[in-house]
């Protein structure tokens, strides 16, 4: 193996050492130990001279794939740029404690209170809780004001969320985990919610429904008014997983469209580095029926209108779902991002989401498959499609796009579609970026027709190959075994 790829412990050898310090004159602590209290061997260190050291951690923090240094079309996942103006800012907060009284936190209140009705603005609703700490979590924050809001009214039989099989995997998954019973709809052939099916799924039992729009296809819901009114005719709510504002800001709003409560991803849309787990924020908006069940505390104004306090005197709030008031490092990026873009910036930004994925997806027309061609929103979604018969599929693909050095784009996602890749690239690529990662692709398919077997055998650019995925995720080894 290339001593680069050695783990720190493979190149230990026995009396290395990256340091040298003068001898101990001090008397030496171990000795006031108790026999019984030390360790009974030395320590398993690696040791290591100062060069080997310094060139394996800088080896591996280059290993690291990141926005920063490539491009990363994760789609769903919106990989963007994160301005680093912003990261820059959310420190300025550090020394804020969380449980200091309102009076000397009015900055910090200021800022979430003129967050929350800026995204009240943006997404057409009436009030917004900061509290949530991911999309998910704002998921079943949601689905929570819709049960509450239920069972205020007495009705204690509408105990079933239909979710159209285009949603993003979350949404079931929230809905089972906030008591209620999931009905999957099938979407109609042209990849929107199948509305016959609607008719036939809600009744007297019809909590909800949730809509991922645009949906896990990439593509935009026509139907939203029909669905609607089915919905709210039958005495359900509706919610808008808005995960992926980025494809509709400043253009159309959740809130008139007719949704009573959705949420949004600040660490998506509004710009946090994200990936590997956090920290995020999934703020939820609701209308005014149901602001009465949001989680306390709420940031209110004093009636002189000057200062801002947290009221915890909320009878039928649905109670508190995050520790103090929510992530709120992510919650001051957020608010830099929309304050630096401004409402025409945030509509850029849209436009350019949707114009960067229409123009990768025409690009690769012919060379992929688009299973739903028409106008995609801020991703598309093709397959192999007649590079099938070659005998690879998506995973192979995105082993080769590996070696040319770009991260693979969300695969066999949506479950809906056979071989699914999911490309996003997001609003912040440059269109020579773009030609540069269709080109890949191209290349990718020629060498299919031409050299199936070399394109079997990617990635030979990385330390790992290919792990048998299910052990690997499964059965993670994560520590050194000699
Ligand atoms: C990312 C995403 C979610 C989940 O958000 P998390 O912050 O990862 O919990 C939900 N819905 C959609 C459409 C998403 O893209």
């Amino acid at each position: 193996m290339r001593s680069e790829y050695k783990l720190i412990f493979e190149r230990s050898r026995e009396g290395r050492r990256a340091y040298d310090l003068p001898e101990c004159d001090a008397p030496d602590a171990m000795n006031e130990i108790p026999a019984e209290l030390k360790a009974n061997a030395p320590l398993r260190l690696p040791e290591i001279a100062e060069i080997d050291l310094v060139r394996h951690y800088t080896n591996l923090s280059r290993r690291n794939f990141g926005v920063d240094n490539g491009f990363y079309p994760l789609g769903s996942c919106t990989m963007k740029y994160n301005p680093k103006i912003n990261e820059e800012l959310a420190p300025l907060f550090d020394n804020v404690h969380p449980l200091l009284d309102a009076e000397m936190s009015q900055g910090c209140l200021a800022l979430m209170k003129d967050m929350e009705d800026m995204l009240c603005e943006i997404c057409g609703m009436d009030a917004f809780t900061l509290q949530p700490a991911a999309g998910a979590h704002g998921e079943l924050t949601g689905l929570m004001h819709i049960r509450a809001y239920h069972e205020h009214r007495g009705d204690f039989e509408r105990k079933t969320i239909i979710v159209p099989d285009a949603a993003h995997g979350t949404n079931p998954a929230s809905a089972a985990m906030a008591g209620f019973k999931v009905k999957e709809i099938k979407s109609a052939p042209d990849g929107g919610v199948d509305l016959d099916a609607l008719r036939a799924a809600v009744g007297p039992d019809t909590a909800g429904l949730m809509l991922t729009n645009p949906s896990t296809l990439g593509l935009f819901e026509r139907n939203i008014k029909e669905i609607a009114k089915i919905v709210h005719e039958a005495g359900g709510l509706l919610y808008y997983d808005g995960a992926n504002l980025n494809a509709i800001m400043g253009i159309v709003r959740p809130g008139d469209m007719g949704f009573d409560v959705m949420h949004i991803n600040l660490h998506k849309t509004f710009s946090t580095p994200h990936g590997g787990g956090g920290p995020g924020s999934g703020p939820v908006g609701v209308k005014s029926h149901l602001i009465p069940f949001m989680p306390v505390p709420r940031i209110e104004e004093d009636e002189d209108g000057q200062t801002y306090y947290l009221n915890y005197d909320k009878p039928e709030s649905i109670g508190k779902i995050k520790s103090f008031y929510g992530n709120f490092g992510v919650i001051v990026k957020a608010f830099c991002y929309i304050r630096s873009l401004g409402a025409e910036g945030l509509k850029e930004a849209s436009e350019n989401a949707v114009l960067n994925a229409n123009y990768v997806m025409n690009k690769l027309r012919g060379i992929y498959e688009i299973p739903h061609d028409r106008t995609c929103m801020h991703e598309c979604v093709v397959t192999p499609g007649e590079l099938m018969q070659y005998g690879v599929n998506t995973s192979d693909i995105a082993k080769a796009l590996i070696d040319r050095g770009y991260h693979p784009p969300t695969i066999y996602f949506p479950l809906i579609v056979h071989e699914a890749m999911m490309i996003e690239p997001t609003e912040s690529e440059s269109r020579e970026t773009l030609d540069e990662f269709v080109d890949a692709m191209k290349g990718i398919a020629e060498q299919v027709k031409t050299d199936a077997a070399a394109i079997h055998a990617a990635p030979v650019t990385t330390p790992v190959g290919r792990p048998d995925e299910v052990t690997a995720a499964r059965k993670p080894v994560v520590k050194f075994e000699d």
